[in-house]
């Protein structure tokens, strides 16, 4: 092939593949995990588009190739995925499209040597694995709807090259050569090994070449599909962390198979960890739904935003396999599926939150996201409520809703709480003077969230959940205050517009004055963020 360009590798991957190629190489048979899981996510990817356009649907019997050559010294991995564009090559190929070397770097020096293999997947870096085994990579792709293919080339040094190519059909073809040193990955039976290993989890059949003949790999049944008993801890692990590029293990494992009015296979994890800011750049759940074991896609939102970190598979026999986009959304199976699936989860956390110890690492995890059902999902509303915990006033570590009724004062109406920045801030809030001295417990939120959704909650138990800053008059109810009126006109004078009113109140004790919000207008960190968004 005549060499059409040549290219400077984005300014960071230089350094990264240093990075990946030194710092794991004694766990270097990941990289076929990687390559592997590419080619499954590129399969999978085509499979989506085709539900808009069904000229781009992968073939029936689409597979993962892989065949050693000793002679030449090469791997190929071939798929029949969605392939990529000259430009695409460029892109996902030549950059590092997601967090970057110096987090991955950091990541790498913080962590113990068994857990830096999941990492390169979980920062997107699992192409450039490749080049711990290999000394020369070339991959060519053509992309599916297009008569062009491309080859890129590179030997990892800080240039890649793309020249014109041929491929019969669409789908990626990536060639290894092979590092002296790595020569065990041109048998056939080490090759088995690592997928058995890495990639069992995978649908997609899996062959590698032995003898001029396709010997299938992996054993590609759904482990979905499987019934609890048969499968192992290490393979829902695997899977748990190829589906989210998660490197840790999950926290909870749901895993059930629904018969009768509706047929269907369920796995879902709640992650040991939160995943960086992928759940707050993207607030819809990515469940994946299959069809017959068939992956359809991940957008069918099988379940809301406030339980967006729960990842899993939904594949039901209820649909048909060439479903459209218009069925997905308005199909009653998918409705019914999600409500159960939201039923279960919420269960699994009712369950688990006995156990206080086990639960705070969900809810330190997560727990911010949670309390957006209570503000926008008025049918889960009551369910998730005693599920909240909170930093208080009066107690260490955290404390839910009922355990603050069982220890409210006698005659004490409402549920009181705080919002602000941080719970050490809080703790010392001039705020909460009135109420420690009356011995009344106050609640202390400082998830963003925790200026809007106590309003839409209500009252718990029949109690009227409370803003302090808004509850100026419960303090001083039935007490009388010393008149200090003369000072109070004073005061009204000098601040003149900037306060509504200057009051009495019974709520300090050390403090002298505390800024104070109205009754019924929003409470003070309403009111801020309301100032920060100008309006
Ligand atoms: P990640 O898979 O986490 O995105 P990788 O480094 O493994 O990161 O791959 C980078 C990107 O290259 C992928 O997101 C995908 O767009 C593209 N890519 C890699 N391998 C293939 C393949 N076999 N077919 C199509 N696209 C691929
Ligand atoms: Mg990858």
């Amino acid at each position: 092939d005549t060499v059409l360009e040549q290219h400077a590798f984005g300014a960071e991957v230089g350094r990264l593949l240093d990075l990946v190629v030194h710092s794991l190489y004694s766990e270097r048979e990941i990289f076929l995990r990687e390559l592997v899981a590419n080619a499954a996510d590129a399969v999978d990817r085509r499979r989506f588009e085709s539900l808009t356009d069904s000229n781009l649907a992968p073939p029936a019997e689409a597979k993962i190739r892989i065949v050693p050559d000793k002679q030449a010294s090469t791997l190929l991995i071939a798929d029949d995925g969605i392939g990529m564009t000259r430009q695409e090559m460029i892109d996902n190929l030549g950059t590092i499209a997601r967090s970057g070397t110096r987090a991955f770097a950091q990541s790498l020096a913080d962590s113990k040597p068994e857990d830096r293999p999941s990492l390169i997947g979980q920062f997107g870096v699992g192409f450039y694995s490749a080049f711990m085994v290999a000394d020369r990579v070339e991959v060519t792709s053509r992309k599916a709807g297009s008569e062009e293919a491309f080859t890129w080339a590179s030997d990892g040094a800080g240039e890649f090259t793309l020249a014109h190519a041929t491929r019969e059909s669409p789908g990626t073809d990536v060639v290894l050569h092979i590092k002296s040193d790595a020569t065990e990955y041109l048998e056939p039976m080490r090759l088995e090994t690592v997928i058995r290993k890495w990639a069992d989890h995978i649908t997609l059949p899996i062959t590698v070449a032995q003898d001029g003949k396709d010997q299938p790999a992996n054993e590609g049944t759904a482990l979905w599909r499987k019934s609890k008993s048969d499968v192992t801890e290490q393979s829902y692990k695997e899977f748990y962390r190829h589906l989210g590029h998660f490197f840790d293990d999950p926290w909870a494992t749901l895993h059930w198979r629904a018969e009768g009015t509706l047929e269907y296979f369920c796995l879902l994890f709640i992650p040991g960890m939160k995943p960086f800011d992928v759940l707050d750049n993207d607030r819809d759940s990515h469940v994946r739904l299959h069809v017959r074991r068939m992956f359809i896609t991940d957008k069918a939102d099988l379940l809301p935003h406030w339980l967006r970190f729960v990842s899993g598979v939904v594949d039901t026999e209820d649909l048909p396999l060439n479903v459209s986009r218009e069925m997905l959304q308005t199909t009653p199976v998918l409705a019914r599926i999600r409500k159960a699936l939201i039923g279960r989860v919420l269960s699994e956390l009712k369950n688990r939150a006995g156990d206080a110890a086990d639960y705070d690492k969900f809810w330190e995890n997560f727990g911010a996201i949670l309390k957006e059902g209570i503000w926008e999902d008025s049918e889960h509303r009551a369910e998730i409520a005693p599920l909240l915990r909170f930093r208080s006033s009066s107690q260490d570590g955290w404390t839910s809703l009922p355990d603050y009724v069982s220890r409210m004062q006698p005659g004490q109406e409402a549920i009181y709480y705080l919002t602000g920045d941080s719970p050490e801030a809080l703790k010392t809030s001039p705020q909460l003077e009135g109420f420690r001295a009356k011995g009344i417990e106050v609640l202390l939120m400082s998830d963003s969230i925790d200026s809007f959704w106590p309003e839409r909650l209500d009252s718990f138990e029949d109690k009227k959940l409370r803003s302090v800053t808004q509850a100026a008059e419960d303090l001083g109810k039935g007490e009388d205050l010393p008149d200090i009126s003369p000072l109070l006109a004073a005061l009204k004078t000098a601040l003149g517009d900037s306060v509504a009113d200057v009051r009495a109140t019974a709520r300090l004790t050390d403090s002298a004055v505390v800024l104070a919000s109205g009754a019924h207008g929003p409470d003070l960190t309403m009111q801020r963020l309301l100032r920060r968004a100008g309006r």
